[in-house]
């Protein structure tokens, strides 16, 4: 039995309480409990811990998706793992029963909980999660790599909907964690030119250090005349990774181009030109998360053809969750891991560490 943890819990209001409390066990029959070795802290993470929320939590909960572990114990029914088997969590809990489920469509499930937003999550040292949103993955898999299972998934699942051919110029709008993982899945599958769009200096810079072909800075100049200057014709698919630039979106791509609607902004409304998606044979995708994209998205880690490991910048001890969070918001940092466990005496970083 493991000690006493410590904790935050999210009170409402953009504020985390430390509170201890009994590490989660076994309730019912499918139950897994994961002993957390680090949590990414995700986008979502922000807009719960923003005032006003630009998330809903209920107060009382336990945050964190993002989360790779070492399962411990298991219910009776549990037979997709077992203790000692490496877990990546993939946070969305569909029902199985609704008319959406039935049909296939999982990402648009009626009556699905998450695992960090409406179930306690994986910003503690001990996680208790349904066996069905865990997935084994390589043991020797870098941890970090792991850790970013999660918001991987939702770019394998993405770029999906809109068909590739190696060669295709893609764009993609926004160049925080999620942005430049599309860009690493869409190098990955042969892109030609991968680009990306922001306004903010210390992520181009980075977008450039990582090795992407273009980093355009939108708020110096005309973003569709540089997209067509490096791609003749303008870019085969774009990828809206913000959320609110639609328009922008549909000037970067070329004639009979396709365009994936990714980021989620509920509140903005953007204003668009229909006539261009018209007149140029335009195809817009709309792609909420992923659809099943679970397996190839492990599958693509164990390959290490993508190591989204390199988007990690800071790695920060769990009492330092706030911390992590205004780092994120305010752009000081790609993507901040908190270390929970530390398991292996490979990972030694329990402090602040600068990429
Ligand atoms: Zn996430
Ligand atoms: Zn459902």
């Amino acid at each position: 039995m493991r000690n006493i943890e410590r904790v935050p819990v999210f009170r409402g209001n953009g504020l985390l309480e430390y509170v201890e409390r009994q590490p989660p066990a076994v309730a019912a029959d499918d139950d897994v409990i994961v002993q957390v070795e680090a949590c990414g802290i995700c986008g979502t993470d922000l807009n719960i811990l923003a005032v006003p929320p630009a998330h809903k939590a209920p107060p009382g909960i336990v945050i964190g998706h993002e989360a790779v572990g070492i399962v411990g114990a298991v219910g009776p029914a549990v037979t997709r793992v077992k203790p000692g088997d490496r877990v990546v969590v993939a946070n969305r809990l569909t029902c199985g029963r609704c008319d959406y489920c039935r049909r296939g469509l999982d990402n648009q499930c009626t009556h699905y909980q998450t695992i960090g937003t409406t179930l306690d999550g994986a910003f503690a040292p001990t996680l208790r999660a349904p066996a069905s949103a865990l997935w084994t993955i390589d043991p020797a898999l870098p941890r970090d790599d792991a850790a970013l299972f999660e918001p991987l998934s939702c770019a394998v699942g993405a770029v999906r909907r809109a068909p590739f051919q190696p060669g295709d110029n893609v764009a993609i709008l926004g160049a925080g964690p999620m942005g430049l993982l599309f860009a690493l899945v869409y190098r990955s599958m042969g892109a030609g030119k991968v680009i990306v769009l922001d306004v903010a200096p210390y992520r181009l810079e980075f977008a450039q250090e990582i090795g992407l072909d273009a980093a355009i800075n939108v708020a110096q100049g005309d973003a569709a005349a540089a997209v067509k200057q490096l791609t003749r014709l303008g870019a085969d698919i774009v990828v809206d990774a913000v959320g609110n630039q639609i328009h922008q979106a549909i000037q970067l791509a070329r004639r009979g181009g396709q365009v994936i609607l990714f980021g989620l902004r509920p509140h903005d409304n953007p204003p668009v030109n229909q006539y261009t998606i018209t007149r140029y044979d335009l195809t817009l995708h709309g792609a909420f998360v992923g659809l099943h994209p679970f397996a190839q998205t492990i599958q693509l880690l164990e390959s290490r053809r993508v190591q989204p490991s390199i988007l990690v910048t800071h790695r920060l001890p769990l009492d330092q969750l706030a911390h992590g969070v205004e780092l994120m918001r305010t752009q000081q940092a790609m993507k901040v891991l908190i270390e929970v466990n530390s398991f292996t005496a490979t990972n030694p970083h329990n402090g602040f560490q600068e990429r």
